[in-house]
């Protein structure tokens, strides 16, 4: 077993309590690394540790310039140490190495990109309407950033957010999820030897009651960044509202898939695919509702269901595994509870609906890739997120119909549509309400692309330049170059 502490003012530090909580490995369902577990105290020690490094020492001295060097430097060293930052996630995640590999090659761009932003936050000039002024604006950092993430992919969304804010020159505390703690608290280890000066990045693990809440109640934070389920991101709206700070949350999808009878039916199946069974369809992203138009609704079908029973099952850390284990053991049983939900709603059950008890799967968290046919947008198993390998087949006539059904539902996160006609794609990709539209293909991102929710799916965006904007602030300057002073109880 191995311990790992909180991480405050740039160093390690035990809990108040000194309590500590397991964190288990998927494919194994064993323990294998114990976690402290973090209170009230923690957060305090960890937010003021964040407001004193924002508002005096070294950091709010720097150049924005030099702000993205130490970006650039990170980046490096994240890049260094991708293979082990992937395996950690690996074991404590159950993530395939395959993927974690990649994403952890990718991960450093986000810290390149924002690095190179950070010395190109501009005010404004504004040719006023009043003579005798000179008015201009300053973008200013929000301040102590609270970051909350969840388990399915730590360190990505964690650089989602991290990588911006400090960009913007604020200061961070981040909660990673009790599930998945592990990889965080070995990353923010790079902070202190790319020169981030002590205090600008502190971590603080524990439950969502014990750590999460206090840390969005915090009088010292000015902004939270929260990416996990609608449910908690609802909460932490209300408790952000009631000390008026910013929020940016990235919440649950119920992406629609939808394949057209022009579309290239190959192409189509792998994006289906892609679209529920990577990652185990452990992601806000996963086309967990798949819209097949009449005419090629049978073929496509059974030509899923043949890709989908090749799919390789077993060690996440095998370079041939192509489904891992789900993470969490609740997250297991939900996965089987919405599998008895559409059953008992009447969807037609095709492939898996149990769990894999494959030799190769031994005794971890795996489920049985599981496909639905007939279902009805209307039931729970297309309305609600599983979170977990389930895909819902839809029947759709024509294009008025897939957009009906694609929108019929609370949440805006993502979409796929195939087809070969470029009018269509277009029209869709307009009459889709959510976040990202993918045309051809699905689950791409780029660190330069905007991503966030219509809807349910959220507040703000993250990627892309806009991203920024969710860590600053806009202050308006006057000077008086000559204006006469005149009446002081009228407005100038
Ligand atoms: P997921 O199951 O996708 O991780 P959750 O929304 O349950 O989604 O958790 C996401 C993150 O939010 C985790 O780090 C969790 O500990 C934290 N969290 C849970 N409840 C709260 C809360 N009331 N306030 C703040 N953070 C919370």
């Amino acid at each position: 077993m191995q311990d790992y502490a909180l991480f405050i003012e740039g160093r390690a530090q035990p809990s108040a309590s000194s309590e500590s909580f397991d964190s288990f490995n998927p494919f194994t369902g064993a323990p294998w690394a114990r976690i402290a577990r973090g209170n009230a105290d923690d957060v305090d020690r960890a937010v003021r540790a964040a407001h004193n490094a924002f508002t005096s020492g070294p950091w709010p001295q720097l150049t924005a310039s030099q702000r993205g060097l130490l970006l650039h430097k990170l980046g490096n060293l994240v890049a260094r140490d991708a293979v082990k930052l992937a395996q950690l996630e690996v074991r404590d995640n159950g993530k395939l190495i395959a993927e974690m590999q990649a994403q952890l090659a990718y991960v450093p761009q986000w810290y390149y990109y924002f690095g190179g932003l950070a010395d190109k936050i501009e005010g404004s000039a504004i040719p006023l309407d009043k003579k005798g002024y000179f008015n201009y604006t300053r973008s200013e950092p929000l301040g102590v950033v609270a970051i909350i993430t969840p388990w399915n992919s730590p360190l990505m969304l964690a650089t989602w957010k991290i990588a911006p804010a400090l960009a913007a020159g604020c200061t961070i505390v981040i909660k990673p999820s009790e599930f998945t703690s592990a990889s965080t608290l070995e990353f923010v280890k790079l902070f202190d030897e790319a020169g981030f000066p002590p205090g600008v990045v502190n971590v603080v693990t524990g439950f969502g009651s014990e750590v999460g809440q206090p840390l969005v109640e915090h009088p010292l934070v000015r902004k939270v960044s929260f990416t996990g389920s609608d449910a908690t991101g609802r909460i932490i709206n209300q408790q952000a509202a009631k000390h008026f700070k910013s929020v940016s949350l990235e919440l649950g999808g119920k992406s629609p898939n939808i394949v057209f009878a022009d579309a290239n039916l190959d192409d189509a199946v792998n994006g289906a695919v892609s679209g529920i069974f990577a990652a185990t369809g452990q992601t806000c992203i996963a086309g967990s509702r798949l819209l097949l138009q009449e005419k090629i609704h049978d073929e496509l079908t059974d030509r899923l269901l043949a890709l989908a029973r090749t799919a390789k099952m077993g060690d996440p850390q095998s370079m041939q595994t192509q489904v891992g284990p789900v993470t969490t053991r609740p997250q297991f049983d939900k996965v089987a509870a919405y599998v008895d939900i559409a059953k008992k709603e009447g969807a037609e059950l095709l492939l898996g609906g149990k769990p894999a008890t494959r030799p190769e799967c031994g005794s971890g968290w795996f489920f049985e890739p599981t496909i639905f046919s007939g279902v009805r947008n209307s039931m729970r198993i297309a309305q609600e997120e599983v979170f977990g390998p389930v895909l819902s087949i839809i029947k759709f006539k024509d294009e008025d119909e897939a957009i009906a059904i694609a929108n019929d539902v609370r949440f805006g996160l993502a979409s796929g549509v195939w087809t070969q006609d470029i009018g269509r794609a277009f029209r869709m990709a307009e009459r889709i309400q959510c976040g990202t539209v993918w045309i051809n293909t699905y689950r791409a991102v780029s660190y330069m692309s905007p991503f966030g929710g219509y809807k349910d799916s959220g507040i703000g965006r993250e990627n892309g330049i806009y991203a920024i904007n969710e860590y600053l602030q806009t202050k308006s300057v006057w000077i008086n170059t000559g204006a006469q002073t005149g009446n002081p109880f009228v407005m100038r």
